[in-house]
């Protein structure tokens, strides 16, 4: 069954959609990501976004040598 987390500081998890409503998560305000994992581990999703912020640190740091 589909439902719904944040990846953030919260670790939020919800049946519906929806934004993350904690207050000190760094995703607060941000829609909540669709899985549809059967054991509410969530690995694929964190997976991902571990994933694309890994991306993120490479681009920053080639930019840097570049200077
Ligand atoms: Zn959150
Ligand atoms: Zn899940």
């Amino acid at each position: 069954m589909t439902h719904y987390i944040c990846t953030g500081e919260c670790h939020g998890e919800s049946k519906t959609s929806g934004v993350c409503q904690a207050d000190d998560c760094s995703k607060r305000g941000l829609p909540l990501l669709s899985c549809d994992c059967e054991d509410w581990h969530h690995d694929e999703i964190y997976e991902k976004e571990l994933r694309e912020k890994n991306d993120d640190d490479s681009l920053n740091f080639s930019e840097e040598n570049e200077r």
